[in-house]
């Protein structure tokens, strides 16, 4: 049990197009950072090569002796307690042992490796929407929709890392085919490429500056075009329906959300909260808040700090979220 508040954690946020890392202190700021792209099309080596370089920088750093252990965001599906990743976007990775090629470039600390939508839970509950709330549902919806659960005040990721993934729950039994092979899932409607896609396939055409994002569409939504408005009516019912299912089914009292679509702010917001008083009826479920999230791009690197410093007790993080983090762990490797 390390209890100085001078020990940091070096962390690591691994998505399809960055890599980020950062030297992080037990108030949640990251102190030093570091970041290279994702070589994503190429193999798994020269992927690796990148982590490793954003972990040579942090340790060239006069502040990475007080490292105590080593925390890891990433894209998934990950296996939390196998220690390997199998990243949708990095082809070049499919089981790859990410949690051993790490442990054996860091000496003896423990590594321990989370997902992407358990990360960013983990940091927003740690400091960010979903602080002091003993069970809450944190979203990221962005390119796809990822998430994670605080169930009695702390982090439940589940045995491989994964539980919380609302993006995959089905809310339209006879919709369209998602990508991970079941129908109507949540991210199938409400990401940003399918609020663009459905956008661009009921008329709408995007501005002067052609942006055909989901961005270009909130735009419009605020200038008051009906289809973009439609568009982002449709995405936030499928979120409330994966909302008021997760409030139902294990009595959350806050849903955070985060990731660019939420940038759209009340175009996203306000019909999210209006087809929630639909979704979720039931008493004890009906009062669940939606709040955006805090934390923006630090929450990968914050949340994996977070789960690395709750498997390693640090911080005092320990106590409250210490046994749920199912994060999985490689130490003294
Ligand atoms: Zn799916």
């Amino acid at each position: 049990m390390h209890t100085d508040s001078g020990d940091l954690v070096a962390a690591l946020d691994i998505g399809g197009t960055k890599i980020a890392g950062a030297l992080v202190d037990g108030a949640g700021r990251p102190r030093v950072r570091a970041r290279r792209p994702t070589p994503a099309r190429e193999d798994g080596a020269t992927v690796m090569a990148a982590v490793a370089a954003v972990l040579d920088e942090l340790a060239r750093t006069g502040e990475w002796p007080l490292v105590r252990a080593v925390g890891i965001g990433s894209a998934g599906p990950v296996d939390a307690s196998a220690g390997t990743v199998s990243p949708v976007n990095v082809p070049g990775w499919r089981g790859f042992p990410l949690v051993a090629e790490v442990a054996r470039r860091v000496g003896g600390l423990p590594v321990t490796l989370v997902g992407d939508g358990v990360a960013m839970t983990a940091a927003e509950h740690w400091q960010g929407a979903a602080r002091g709330r003993a069970d809450a549902l944190c979203m990221v919806v962005s390119t796809g929709v990822g998430g994670g659960l605080v169930l009695g005040g702390r982090l439940r990721s589940g045995p491989t890392g994964n539980a919380g993934h609302i993006g995959h729950i089905s809310v339209d039994l006879d919709g369209e085919p998602c990508a991970c092979g079941s129908r109507g899932c949540v991210e199938r409607i409400a990401s940003g490429p399918n609020i663009a896609r459905r956008a661009l396939e009921a008329g709408w055409r995007p501005g002067s500056d052609g942006d055909r994002s989901a961005a270009g569409v909130a735009a419009a939504a605020r200038a008051g075009d009906p289809v973009a408005l439609a568009s982002f009516d449709r995405a936030a019912r499928a979120l409330a329906a994966g909302i008021a299912a997760t409030a139902t089914l294990v009595e959350i009292e806050v849903a955070v959300i985060g990731g660019g679509v939420a940038e759209a702010g009340d175009v996203l917001f306000g019909p999210l909260r209006e087809h929630l008083r639909d979704y979720a009826v039931l008493s004890f479920a009906s009062g669940v808040e939606v709040l955006p999230a805090r934390l923006g791009s630090d929450a990968g690197v914050v949340g994996a700090a977070a789960a690395a410093a709750a498997e390693a007790g640090l911080w005092g993080l320990g106590s409250g979220t210490g046994e749920g983090t199912g994060g999985g762990t490689a130490s003294g490797m």
